[in-house]
């Protein structure tokens, strides 16, 4: 769960996430000579809606929260992507992660399109009860775009499988049967995938392997800072650390700890789950977000929120690589920077599209109601993770662009080739 938007963030101020990512799309399309209609397609959310409504709290009185839904575009198939709960969400913000679910299911080819969803909630603060309140609600509310063949939603920060559950059932009891296929990230109770949990941090190792082998670095020998410690920075780390790699920092909202000689991450993860932050863990000292930024490390994975690395901060980093578990960390201007200091940056697109490649596989599986073993799921992900990464590269050393703008090539040259070949209705 996510707390507040913690310093390292208050720091970057960002007008428009949905603005960065239309003139990204902009730049690469023209770059790509697009044809003008597809490019304004692709600039454009096909579907927003948003929802404002009610919920009973505990104490008895009726409190109004405002959703979202939007789908970015649906043409290699059914809208995904996951539903934020966040005091600070926003339409636009929720416009912009849509537009990278677009971008990421395409660039490893999944039968996908984009879409986000987001209630503007703190989480932290509302009981069990109210938070299944609030989510059955908001799910009748979007009931009208979700759907197994439309749009399928999957946690994201501040959800989690229970909330997925509750979802599921939500839809399941409108429709008098039970939609396995109507979201993804559900317990293994009741249609989810093994291997779902960590998928995207172990995507994003698999990207950081790659990574460090073109860059002739070893794992195994590689030092870490991990900015944000939750679901997709927490697991990371972990799989990291199993690697041999030494973890040297992590942190959260509320700060960092730092330990030159490498952090146990298994205690950290148990210290974090008991006290609520990484703070004063025994096993390092105190640091802040900022500091986190600036160490020495080879290796440097954001994974808390978008915006968080700018232009103020981009000049102290240090770190060989980057791999970007978070959507959007890196605002446009500090990719500029970090570009100029010749820093390796494996894009969020790519590095952390393991979730929704394991999300593609769950909903294959609940589709089929035949259930893979874990071994099979990693092993797929391993193949489709390894791919993408190739190809990326590959147009990257063509093409002469940074890894970043290679993905946006990738993607949006299949996503192009679809609208071509569907037409435009009627
Ligand atoms: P989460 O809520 O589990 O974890 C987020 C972590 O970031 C928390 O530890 C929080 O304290 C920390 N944080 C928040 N603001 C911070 C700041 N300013 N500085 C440092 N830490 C801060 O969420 P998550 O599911 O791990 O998602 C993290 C990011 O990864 C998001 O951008 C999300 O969209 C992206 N992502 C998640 C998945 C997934 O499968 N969960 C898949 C793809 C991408």
């Amino acid at each position: 769960m996510v707390e507040q938007k913690g310093a390292a963030a208050e720091l970057c101020e960002v007008t428009s996430h949905f603005e960065e990512v239309r003139s990204r799309i902009d730049n690469i399309c023209r770059k790509m000579h697009i044809d003008e209609g597809i490019t304004a397609k692709l600039k454009n959310c096909k579907r927003e809606l948003v929802v404002n409504f009610p919920v009973k709290m505990d104490n008895g009185k009726v409190r109004i929260f405002t959703g979202y839904r939007v789908e970015h575009n649906t043409d290699r198939g059914p809208g995904k992507g996951g539903i934020r709960y966040h005091p600070d969400v926003n339409l636009d913000e929720t416009k912009a992660l849509a537009a990278w679910m677009t971008l990421k299911c395409a660039v490893v080819n999944l039968p996908f399109g984009g879409a986000k969803g987001a209630v503007a909630c703190n989480p932290k603060t509302l009981s069990q009860g109210e938070l299944e309140r609030l989510t059955r609600r908001y799910a009748s509310e979007i009931s009208i775009t979700i759907g197994p063949e439309s749009d399928i939603p999957a946690p994201d920060v501040g959800t989690n499988p229970q909330i997925m559950a509750w979802i599921m059932d939500t839809y399941s009891m409108n429709r008098g049967y039970s939609v396995l296929g109507v979201v993804t990230g559900k317990p293994l109770e009741i249609g989810g995938s093994k291997g779902r949990f960590d998928a995207t941090g172990r995507g994003c190792v698999i990207c950081a392997r790659l990574a460090a082998r073109h860059l002739g670095l070893s794992l195994d020998k590689s030092t870490v800072a991990v900015q944000g410690f939750g679901n997709v920075g927490g697991t990371t780390a972990g799989i990291l650390s199993g690697y041999g790699s030494r973890i040297i920092a992590v942190s959260d909202s509320s700060g960092g700890v730092y330990n030159e000689k490498g952090l146990d991450i298994k205690n950290l993860l148990r210290h974090k789950k008991e006290t609520g932050s990484v703070l004063d863990f025994k096993g390092g000292e105190n640091i802040t977000n900022a500091e986190l930024l600036g160490l020495e490390c080879d290796i440097l994975v954001p994974a808390a929120l978008e915006g968080t690395i700018c232009a103020p901060n981009a000049p102290s980093i240090k770190a060989k690589m980057i791999v970007e578990g978070a959507n959007g960390p890196i605002t446009a201007e500090a990719d500029r920077i970090l570009g100029e200091n010749r820093i390796f940056i494996v894009p969020d697109i790519l590095a952390n599209a393991g979730g929704v490649v394991v999300s593609y596989f769950e909903w294959v599986q609940g589709t089929q109601c035949y259930f893979w073993r874990e071994d099979g799921v990693r092993s797929r992900l391993q193949e489709v993770m390894d791919n993408a990464f190739r190809e990326v590269l590959e147009v990257s050393q063509h093409e002469k662009v940074t890894m970043r703008d290679a993905a946006y090539m990738a993607a949006i040259g299949r996503i192009a080739r679809a609208i071509q070949i569907r037409g435009i209705f009627p």
